[in-house]
């Protein structure tokens, strides 16, 4: 049924870069096999999901939205894409991203922008806008995103979906392309919260084969889920996320989830976390940083494409031509952004600040974490915005992350839900809801509560 349904609506949705009819088909008989063999499966063996197409699958292209991994068919599985395979989830394809998940529009595709369900000519988001329209068009009941500023939260607020970002090292990231090693978080995508938390507990878990991992017991996020309260609970509101930029309708339903937080029975009260107003700006310094770091590999000799290469050039000459016709604009004004910060003259005054910063936010958690459960916001300041409206003005563009970036830089957990519709546009408007680091199920209880 769900691949009947991308036939009929996914020419004009585009959510998928790549959608494996046939390895579905026999995932979906391998499921009946097994059960049929006696094997005991899990509440997710048998449904579909959409994966990000910056998770490596075996046999399956992987491209990351780029022209420079074009035609690359990886060896071998993520350790995500492995336990998905384990727990009988079947895989329907790879979702267009913004490339490298470099964006917040999926503008920056190299195959083409997506639309978002709810207006084609408005952005699903990014840069896991595949993968949240996949959700919000019946395509697909379970995805994944990742998110190293927002591509998981920011998605799924301007598609009335659920997304979110589990504790940093808390789902491996052995086989999801690197962006920002130190910020980057696989997570579940979904339409309920329930939902989520049952694919949370499929992909999270420690992997020795991501020292980032974390050794400890995955929170209790499907208990807390089918619990569902906020009874008793002290919940903080971010006063920075607020004000100029922030769309009044935005603030309306905000305000409304709330005071709705409040009768269920929550101590609501006011949180400020002075240095949250320079994440951007240490975001843009340190995830560029590791970007030009990470991008390094794609030298045209290991991966994917390679320009030039008629043996009358040098290797230099081919990894050069290869890089400028492989990579777009957004990824190279960040590589161009990441190795100036990070050269011998300007590191401390830039890197070196922005690590400070970092530490400054995670402080300003710490402390709002000692008179609060969990941390709440709007997700974005807007909702979805029109195609090619940002396009050409990476600042503006930059703005949609402002209330998710924080969580990033301090490797907390967070959520974003569906808190209703703006009235000025009709639009979803998304809840953020944040935890501390290892307190994922507390998202879940919260989140269940008020969806
Ligand atoms: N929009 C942010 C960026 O462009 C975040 C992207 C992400 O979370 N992958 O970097």
């Amino acid at each position: 049924a769900h691949l009947a349904r991308i036939e009929a609506v996914d020419e004009k949705v585009h959510a998928f870069l790549h959608v494996d009819h046939e390895g579905a088909r026999a995932q979906a008989r391998a499921v009946d096999e097994r059960r049929a063999a006696g094997e005991k499966l899990g509440p997710l063996a048998g449904v579909p999901l959409a994966l990000k197409d910056i998770f490596t699958t075996r046999g399956i292209p992987t491209t990351v939205g780029s022209r420079i991994l074009e035609g690359w068919v990886p060896p071998y599985d993520a350790t995500l894409t492995r336990r998905l395979k384990d727990a009988g989830v079947v895989i329907l394809g790879k979702t267009n991203m913004d490339e490298f998940a470099m964006g917040s529009s999926t503008e920056n595709s190299a195959y083409g922008p997506t639309g978002n369900p709810w207006d084609l000519t408005r952005i699903p988001g990014g840069s896991g806008g595949g993968s949240s329209a996949a959700l919000a068009s019946y395509q697909a009941p379970l995805a994944i995103g990742t998110d190293t500023g927002g591509s998981i939260r920011q998605p799924a607020a301007v598609t009335g979906t659920v997304g979110v970002k589990p504790t940093y090292g808390g789902v491996s990231r052995y086989g999801m392309v690197a962006f920002s090693s130190s910020l980057d978080q696989g997570g579940p995508c979904a339409r309920t919260v329930l939902d989520a938390a049952l694919l949370h507990e499929v992909i999270a878990g420690h992997d020795p084969l991501d020292s980032t991992s974390i050794d400890a017991p995955v929170p209790p996020v499907v208990e807390a889920a089918r619990a569902g309260s906020v009874a008793g609970l002290r919940i903080g509101v971010v006063k920075e996320f607020a004000g100029e930029g922030y769309q009044a309708g935005v603030m309306q339903r905000f305000t409304e989830a709330v005071d709705l937080l409040r009768e269920l029975g929550a101590e609501v009260v006011e949180v400020s976390c002075p240095s949250f107003d320079r994440a951007l700006a240490a975001y843009y310094l340190i995830a560029p940083s590791e970007c030009s770091s990470n991008l390094a590999r794609f030298d045209a000799m290991r991966y994917g494409l390679r320009v030039g290469d008629d043996g009358t050039r040098s290797a230099e000459e081919v990894t050069s031509l290869t890089r400028a016709a492989g990579f777009g604009d957004e990824v190279k004004r960040r590589i161009m952004l990441g190795t100036y910060a990070l050269s011998s003259g300007y590191y401390d005054a830039y890197y070196g600040s922005a690590q400070k910063v970092r530490t400054l936010i995670t402080q300003d958690f710490e402390r709002a974490f000692g008179q609060v459960d969990v941390l709440v916001s709007p997700t974005t300041p807007t909702t979805a915005f029109p195609i090619g409206e940002r396009a050409d003005d990476p600042m503006a563009m930059y703005l949609a992350d402002l209330c998710t970036i924080p969580s990033n830089l301090a490797g907390n957990s967070a959520m974003s839900l569906p808190c209703g519709l703006a009235p000025e546009d009709g639009l979803p408007v998304g809840l953020q809801i944040i935890a501390p680091a290892m307190a994922d199920d507390r998202l879940y209880r919260v989140g269940a509560a008020v969806e």
